[in-house]
């Protein structure tokens, strides 16, 4: 069976566009693309015999079926040859049950889907397997690429710079200066990519290296690009897996660009068409309160206001102009979608809380729980509902955020559960004196 996927305005303006060309709006109105599958072809296979599979190949070292995006290779990028894909082994990370946490919120089924356990540290990785794999493609097709570029706040440029160097593209990464935590900073650096730190926020990045993909024929790599998202869309399809194909009720995303709700909701359409499954989850997206404009216009009937985006500690969805807006504005009126946002002290609270549980939560999926909590307070979600929270990175890229919230030195955060070092003198009853109290408390 030959499978079929092309590029298509999300407006619906007329014509296609095949996926080895560098394209990212639409040449009539400017809109942004979508990749489109050829859906009949997908259903001559049952919907039973996809689910098998997926779940033969699920994790296994047959190249390159063993990575949980290419393991759906079909409804992700059927066009690149296997012998193009770059890829470490994506997705297939753990779903698991937060019952400690869960319990505490009066919640049965709580469930934390940890992307952070990828590659780079985070859920980017899924989407820029596919990304560089189709540059190699048009590489090995005689296309010319002088360099992958990518505006970040941080986790796109170290998967991009990773993900090239493994497929042997050169890589430049346009960085907000001092607005990126040490590791991710460190992270496309050590991948030898070109970083270029400029005096701006990530919107101004995001302008500069659009231009640089118009003007100079540098691929761009940012989630505008919809070829990320549909291996970002795998996450839908990996966690109803990981449910034995089973929807859960409730899924809570953190949002930035907002690329990321885009494709999880993108993976869950694509499995009610192909009659995987036969209802739909609701969708939240996590906002801080310091970069809210989809929660402005979800509290304005969806009317939409780019705004200048403010410090915060979830520097990695520090974003007021969202490429992906009405992409994610369509996404949460299918999904029966709502926006929360948080406050930096809600936030660092809410992962500090929950990394008393066991965690070891990034501020963004701090976002996510803190909205998880307010929402379960005013019973919009409720004990019975099945809740997914999907952790967008490793906590250990941000122990800056960390260090800080225990030693009381964040802005705006007035920390409910700071732990720090007990320092004593090397002496046994000093030791015991503090065990004791310990044990005590
Ligand atoms: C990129 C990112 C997000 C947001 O994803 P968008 O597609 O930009 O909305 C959330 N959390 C982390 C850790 C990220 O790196």
């Amino acid at each position: 069976m030959q499978y079929q996927a092309v590029f298509r305005c999300i407006a619906g303006c007329p014509g296609e566009h095949p996926l080895l060309e560098p394209i990212y709006r639409c040449p009539s109105c400017g809109n942004l693309l979508e990749v489109a599958h050829d859906l009949d072809a997908l259903r001559e296979r049952a919907a039973g015999s996809w689910m098998r599979l997926f779940d033969e190949r699920y994790k296994r070292t047959v190249w390159p079926y063993g990575s949980a995006v290419w393991g759906k290779k079909e409804w992700v990028c059927p066009a690149v040859g296997d012998e193009s894909i770059v890829s470490m082994d994506e997705g297939g990370t753990n779903l698991f049950w937060a019952e400690r946490f869960g319990a505490e919120l009066g919640l049965d089924e709580l469930w934390v889907k940890q992307c952070g356990n990828s590659h780079t540290g985070s859920f980017k990785d899924l989407g820029m397997t596919v990304l560089v794999s189709v540059v190699r493609q048009m590489i090995r097709s005689g296309g010319k690429v002088r360099a992958v570029a990518c505006a970040s706040t941080g986790d796109t440029s170290a998967s991009l710079a990773a993900y090239a160097a493994a497929g042997n593209v050169p890589a430049i990464v346009i960085l907000p200066r001092g607005k990126v935590s040490a590791a991710q900073l460190m992270q496309p650096l050590a991948n030898g990519a070109t970083v270029l730190a400029l005096d701006t926020d990530f919107d101004g990045c995001m302008a500069i290296v659009q231009r640089l993909a118009n003007e100079e024929g540098i691929y761009l790599a940012n989630s505008m690009n919809s070829l990320r998202l549909e291996g970002q869309k795998t996450v839908s399809i990996e966690i109803v897996q990981q449910f034995d194909w089973e929807v859960p009720d409730v899924v809570i995303i953190p949002g930035g660009n907002l690329g990321n709700v885009s494709a999880l909701g993108a993976g869950f359409d694509m499995m009610t068409e192909l009659g995987l499954i036969t209802r739909r989850p609701r969708i939240v997206v996590a906002q801080a309160a310091a970069a809210n404009p989809l929660y402005l216009a979800y509290r304005n009937d969806w009317r939409f206001e780019p705004i200048e985006a403010r410090t915060t500690q979830a520097s990695a969805i520090r974003i007021g102009n969202p490429v992906s807006i009405e992409k994610a504005i369509r996404t949460l009126k299918r999904y029966n979608g709502i926006v929360e946002q948080a406050t930096e002290s809600e936030l660092a609270n809410a992962a500090a809380r929950a990394d008393r549980t066991g965690m070891f939560n990034c501020p963004h999926t701090g976002v996510a729980l803190a909205a998880l909590i307010k929402l379960r307070r005013r019973r919009v979600i409720t004990p019975g509902d099945r809740v997914v929270v999907i952790s967008t990175a490793h906590g250990l890229k941000f122990t800056e955020f960390k260090r800080k919230y225990h030693e009381t030195a964040l802005d705006d955060v007035t920390p409910e559960h700071a732990n720090l070092p007990v320092e004593l003198p090397p002496d046994y009853d000093a030791v015991r004196r503090a065990v004791d109290s310990a044990a005590a408390s």
